[in-house]
């Protein structure tokens, strides 16, 4: 028999199963509440009978992953986790902290099947999906390691949430809890690469959240270069998921934009993009490129001189700041390190 996973169930449903066990409601709230603690055992429940632990016990496993690597940044403090879960697998989690709190990256699946050519973390494609447990886990346990706590989640680690919408959905739930982490959805930002049902099927949820999307060109044919994604949903069909959406919410959406050298960097391509966004509240953050050594692209020379471009518009545009320079901190390259030192064997 495989056994439940009790962390992926809501409130609710651990309520209900504990009722069906001839247990009284409040159990599932003292229950509910252990898990989103950090308890790894039903052992530590104390408030609960010995042998209901013990039956527990054998009905369901907690899913807690364990540190395989930590890196700190000498330059920021910013901190990478790299998780190994439970059949083996490794995901990365970023700690970075400013002024206004700590904010948590997080994976939402084991690699990526999107196949960006700019990132790292595609390029040995997608494992697995995560459970929403594995990623409440990530929030979870880095705020227990890292003694802070935890006032922001960005959905931009490993993997394509949109692409594991059911399971993502579930843990926006969870981390929302009142009696959970209680991580308010404006807190809370999701990142797609572009993939418009997703897009679409998030809107009718009308949550409070701050969508990004991973644009990176405002022309099909450049994007299509640089994002497969783009062969199934073309540019013009993203954007009119994204003024949809907008309509929907009416949550200004924040458009990723990795400045790539000669690839996407034209003033033309600025105007175009003006063009798109325009009839929505939208805010453009570009993204000077990590420099993945696997891909052919190479970081622009003219981040300025393009945000100036899109200002003149009237846009707003962003710089990223880079945290964790030193260490791996973006997407994929911790993971991939950790492949490569298996593959050849140390
Ligand atoms: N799949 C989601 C979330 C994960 S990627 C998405 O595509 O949005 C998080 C962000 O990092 C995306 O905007 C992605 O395009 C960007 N990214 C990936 N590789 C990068 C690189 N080498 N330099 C800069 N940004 C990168």
């Amino acid at each position: 028999m495989t056994m439940t996973d009790i962390k992926s169930m809501t409130q609710e449903e651990i309520t209900d199963a504990l009722r069906a066990m001839g247990e009284p409601a409040f159990r599932g709230k003292q229950v509910f509440s252990w898990l989103h603690k950090g308890a790894t055992d039903f052992a530590e429940m104390n408030n609960l009978s010995k042998p209901l632990r013990e039956k527990l016990g054998k009905e369901f496993t907690i899913t807690a992953p364990t540190v395989a690597r930590k890196q700190v940044s000498r330059l920021d403090g910013t901190v990478k986790y790299l998780w190994e879960l439970r059949d083996g697998n490794c995901i990365e989690t970023v700690l970075m902290s400013y002024h206004h709190g700590n904010t948590v990256c997080i994976s939402s699946q084991v690699g990526c099947r999107m196949g960006c050519k700019f990132c790292a973390s595609t390029i040995a494609g997608k494992v697995r999906d995560l459970t929403p447990s594995e990623m409440l886990d990530q929030v979870l346990f880095t705020q227990l390691d890292s003694e802070k706590d935890i006032s922001n989640i960005v959905l931009m680690g490993i993997g394509e949430p949109l692409d594991n919408r059911a399971n993502v959905l579930r843990f926006l739930q969870l981390v929302n809890h009142p009696e959970g982490l209680n991580i308010g959805m404006r807190h809370i930002s999701l990142s797609t690469c572009g993939v418009v049902p997703g897009i679409d099927a998030l809107a009718e949820e009308n949550l409070q959240l701050t969508l990004s999307v991973s644009l990176h060109a405002p022309d099909s044919a450049t994007r299509s270069r640089i994002m497969p994604v783009n062969n199934a949903y073309d540019v013009e069909e993203l954007f009119a998921a994204c003024h949809r959406y907008f309509k929907k919410t009416g949550r200004r959406i924040s458009f990723e934009y990795a400045m790539i050298d000669g690839v996407n960097d034209h003033d033309w391509q600025a105007d175009l993009l003006t063009e798109r966004i325009r009839g929505m509240p939208g805010h453009v953050n570009l993204i000077p490129l990590n420099d993945v050594v696997e891909s052919e692209f190479k970081p622009s020379r003219r981040v300025a001189a393009f945000q100036k471009r899109l200002e003149s518009h009237g846009l707003t545009a962003t710089v990223r700041r880079s945290l964790g320079g030193d260490i791996d901190a973006s997407c994929g390259q911790l993971r991939r390190k950790e492949m490569e030192a298996k593959e050849r064997g140390q």
